[in-house]
């Protein structure tokens, strides 16, 4: 099925991301949020970005006007009607992403694909709320969108080859590399990313060497362009724990133990840049 309409929910960090992402290459889009407000500060976004990529010369006035009307905004998921694949990147929460997809699985067509971004539920569990478990599929993208290479697809266990196919073809031509994945929890990037970050704190809690010197190591002997724990204080102590306790607790394997530092850092309210103070002083 080719894809000219996406629909997509939420209208965050990651929502707007996507659409930008869709606009500029054609194709149209319709975000949906819970309020006029949260629309508005969606396309906004995606405004300012496009601004920017202008100012750098990156596109020309008239691709930044095209990509801006081929967004529309809503609060009402019967938009959402007009796409061939809607992608939900509303809040990480179980149950309300339940909500959503039990919603939207009942207003559209059959043959609509039905995505979620989710970072952290599982895509088999997320799929059979729905009557299309064969066409659900996790559309992983990264933050921030437009920059960021990378899809993750995710193959549910009842996921079809048609959808997977589509979607794959269609990251491509938002000029993504997707990569496919089957579904468990962590993906592939974040199963290999958060338990390395782990690994730091533990080789800092060690001794073994001071912050900087474990962060100059991984960027110098790894080619990372940012070290681990600096890295974890950009995405937040707080949720680099939550993440090892969500493969602890569903691979059953005590590899996946939360360093004890981490869990100190994160009850003293060191949780990384947003507190102002983490691994390092902001
Ligand atoms: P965000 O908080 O920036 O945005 C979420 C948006 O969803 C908000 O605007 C909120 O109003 C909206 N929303 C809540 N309930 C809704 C509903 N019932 N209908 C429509 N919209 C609703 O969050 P985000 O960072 O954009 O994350 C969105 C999803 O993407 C999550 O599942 C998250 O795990 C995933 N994700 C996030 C990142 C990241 O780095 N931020 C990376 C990859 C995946």
């Amino acid at each position: 099925m080719s894809i000219n309409t996406v629909g997509i929910i939420g209208a965050g960090t990651m929502g707007n991301g996507i659409a930008q992402a869709c606009a500029v290459s054609g194709i149209k889009v319709v975000m949906v949020d819970i309020s006029e407000a949260a629309v508005a500060k969606g396309i906004a976004t995606v405004a300012g970005s496009l601004e920017r990529l202008l100012k750098k010369e990156k596109i020309s006035a008239a691709d930044r006007d095209a990509a801006l009307a081929r967004i529309k905004g809503s609060t009402n998921y019967e938009d959402l009607k007009p796409a061939q694949l809607v992608i939900e990147a509303a809040t990480e929460n179980h149950d309300l992403k339940i909500r959503i997809l039990k919603q939207i699985d009942a207003m559209l067509a059959p043959d609509v694909m039905v995505a979620t971004n989710t970072s952290s539920i599982s895509i088999t569990k997320l799929a059979a709320v729905t009557s299309r478990p064969d066409r659900f599929i996790g559309m992983h993208f990264f933050n921030p969108v437009p920059m960021m290479a990378l899809v993750e697809i995710i193959r549910g266990l009842q996921t079809s080859d048609a959808t997977h196919d589509a979607v794959h073809a269609m990251a491509k031509a938002l000029g993504k590399t997707p990569i496919t994945v089957k579904n468990a929890p962590g993906f592939v990037v974040n199963r290999i990313l958060v338990p390395m970050i782990n690994e730091a704190f533990f080789v800092l809690a060690e001794g073994l060497a001071t912050p900087e010197d474990i962060d100059a190591g991984m960027k110098l002997g790894c080619n990372q362009p940012i070290g681990p724990l600096a890295l974890a204080d950009m995405i937040g102590l707080d949720v680099c724990l939550a993440v090892m306790e969500v493969y602890l607790n569903e691979f059953g394997d005590s590899k996946y133990r939360a360093c004890p530092l981490l869990k100190e850092m994160v009850a003293a309210g060191r949780l990384g840049r947003k507190t102002g103070q983490g691994v390092y002083r902001y």
